[in-house]
C-alpha cells in the first residue's frame, strides 16, 4: 500500500498547489473556513470504508458497533453544541450537505407542489430555499414545490417583514424558512414566528452561515422559535464538509418530524452515510463547547464589526448599514463598477472574495457587490487591525479596478502576507495540514 505521493503524484501535485494557494491568499469568502487537524485526520480515516444505511441500532448491515457509538456520540455533541435538550430536539447528522438537507426537509414535511416562502436569492437567500427567475425554475426546490420568495427592503436593506406578512396571508405557505447566504443581520424569529403561526405554517431556520455563530451565542437563537433548524457544517461552525438537521421532537401541525425528516433523510433521498465526515463533525462539535471556540465566534463578529467600520470610513455604501455577523455585503453600485469586475481584480492580489448581487441589481452574472467574510481569517489569527488592514487592501483593489492601471498593490500585499505569515504571528496550530 502506498502513499499517495507514490500512488498518484500527479493529483498530489494538485493538492499541494491548492494548499499553498490557500496558505498565501487572504481568504474573505464569508462561507469558507480552515478545518482542525484533528477534523482532517477523522476526515481521512478508515471510516469512509464502512456501509451503515439505517440509524444507530437499525441497520441494514452488520459490523456497525463502532459506526453506532460514533454516530450517537456525534448527535450527543450536536444537541449539546447548541444547548438543546434531548427530551425536546433531535438531530440527523446523516445529511450529505446543506442543500441536501433543506431538501429532506421539504421532502419530510411538504408535498409536491405544496407552497413556500424563502428569502430571494438576489436579496441573499440560497438556491435551495426556492430560487426561480421569471423565466426558469433554476433550483429543484423551485421545481417541485411553488415558491414565492420574500424580499429586503430596498432603502434599509432590511427584511421587509410587513411585505412577508401581507404575501403569507394571501399565498399560504405551507412552511416560511429563515436564514441566508448574504444576509448581514440578524432574522427577526419572534416576527416570523408569529408569520407562520398565522397562516399555519411550518417554521424552518437554514443557519448554515451562522451556525458556530448560535453555537457560541453570538447572534440570536432560532432554536427559540424555529420548528426545525438546518446546518452545513464547514462555514463558521468550522468543521468538515456536511449538513445536519435539527428537528422538535413533539409533532408540529400534526407531523411526527423525527419520523418523518429521518425517512426523508434514509431511505428517501440517501444511501449509506458518509462515516468519515460524521467522524470530522463529532470533533469538530467538541471544539465547539471550547472556551477557545467562543472567543473565537466572538472576534469573527468583532472583526467582522472592525471590517465594516474602516469600509465605511473609507466611503462604501454597506447594504443594510453594517453588520451584526461574520460578513458585509458592499454596494459598489455608487461607483459605478461592478463586484465581478472588483473580484478578478482582488484576485490577481490573492485576495479571495466573491461577486454578490445587491437589492436592486438587474443582473446576477455582473452583480453590484461583493460579500467579505471574517470566518477563515480569524482562524488563521487576524484580530481587528488585520482586518482595518485588509479593507485598505480591498479599497486599494477597487481604486485599482477604477483607475483601470496597476498600482503598487502587489508589493504592499506581499509585504502584509510576510508579516501575516513571520514567527510570532498567532496562526492557528494545524491549519492546513
Ligand atoms: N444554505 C445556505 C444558507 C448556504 O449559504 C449554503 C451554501 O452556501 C447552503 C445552504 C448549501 O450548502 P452546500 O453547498 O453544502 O449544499
Amino acid at each position: 500500500d502506498y502513499g499517495l505521493s507514490e500512488a498518484d503524484p500527479e493529483v498530489r501535485a494538485i493538492i499541494d498547489k491548492e494548499k499553498n494557494r490557500q496558505f498565501r491568499s487572504l481568504e474573505l469568502i464569508a462561507s469558507e473556513n480552515f478545518t482542525s487537524r484533528a477534523v482532517m485526520e477523522a476526515v481521512g480515516s478508515c471510516l469512509t470504508n464502512k456501509y451503515s444505511e439505517g440509524l444507530p441500532g437499525k441497520r441494514y448491515y452488520g459490523g456497525n458497533e463502532y459506526i453506532d457509538e460514533l454516530e450517537i456520540l456525534c448527535q450527543e455533541r450536536a444537541l449539546a453544541a447548541f444547548n438543546l435538550d434531548g427530551n425536546k430536539w433531535g438531530v440527523n447528522v446523516q445529511p450529505l450537505s446543506g442543500s441536501p438537507a433543506n431538501f429532506e426537509v421539504y421532502t419530510a414535511i411538504l408535498s409536491p407542489h405544496d407552497r413556500i416562502m424563502g428569502l430571494d436569492l438576489p436579496h441573499g437567500g440560497h438556491l435551495s430555499h426556492g430560487f426561480m427567475t421569471a423565466k426558469r425554475r433554476v433550483s429543484g426546490t423551485s421545481i417541485y414545490f411553488e415558491s414565492m420568495p420574500y424580499r429586503l427592503d430596498e432603502s434599509t436593506g432590511l427584511v421587509d417583514y410587513d411585505m412577508l406578512e401581507k404575501t403569507a396571508t394571501l399565498f399560504r405557505p405551507k412552511l416560511i424558512i429563515a436564514g441566508a447566504s448574504a444576509y448581514p443581520r440578524d432574522f427577526d424569529y419572534p416576527r416570523m414566528r408569529k408569520i407562520a403561526d398565522a397562516v399555519g405554517a411550518f417554521l424552518m431556520m437554514d443557519m448554515a452561515h451562522i451556525s458556530g455563530l448560535v453555537s457560541a451565542s453570538v447572534v440570536a437563537n432560532p432554536f427559540e422559535f424555529c420548528d426545525i433548524v438546518t446546518t452545513t457544517t464547514h462555514k463558521s461552525l468550522r468543521g468538515p464538509r456536511g449538513g445536519m438537521i435539527f428537528f422538535k421532537k413533539d409533532p408540529v401541525n400534526g407531523v411526527d418530524l423525527e419520523s418523518a425528516i429521518n425517512n426523508a433523510v434514509f431511505p428517501g433521498l440517501q444511501g449509506g452515510p458518509h462515516n468519515h465526515t460524521i467522524g470530522g463533525l463529532a470533533v469538530c462539535l467538541k471544539h465547539a463547547k471550547s472556551p477557545e471556540f467562543k472567543a473565537y465566534q466572538n472576534k469573527v463578529v468583532s472583526n467582522c464589526r472592525a471590517l465594516a467600520s474602516r469600509l465605511m470610513e473609507l466611503g462604501y455604501k454597506l447594504v443594510s448599514g453594517g453588520s451584526d455577523n461574520h460578513l458585509v455585503l458592499v454596494d459598489l453600485r455608487p461607483l459605478g463598477i461592478d463586484g465581478a469586475r472588483v473580484e478578478k481584480i482582488l484576485d490577481m492580489a490573492s485576495i479571495t472574495l466573491n461577486k454578490n448581487s445587491v437589492p436592486g441589481d438587474k443582473s446576477a452574472l455582473v452583480p453590484g457587490g461583493i460579500r467579505i467574510g471574517s470566518p477563515a481569517m480569524t482562524t488563521r489569527g487576524f484580530g481587528e487591525d488585520e482586518f482595518i488592514q485588509v479593507a485598505d487592501f480591498i479599497h486599494e483593489g477597487v481604486q485599482i479596478t477604477l483607475e483601470a492601471k496597476k498600482s503598487a498593490t502587489g508589493s504592499k500585499l506581499q509585504e502584509f502576507m510576510k508579516f501575516v505569515a513571520s514567527p510570532g504571528f498567532p496562526l492557528m496550530d494545524g491549519v492546513l495540514d
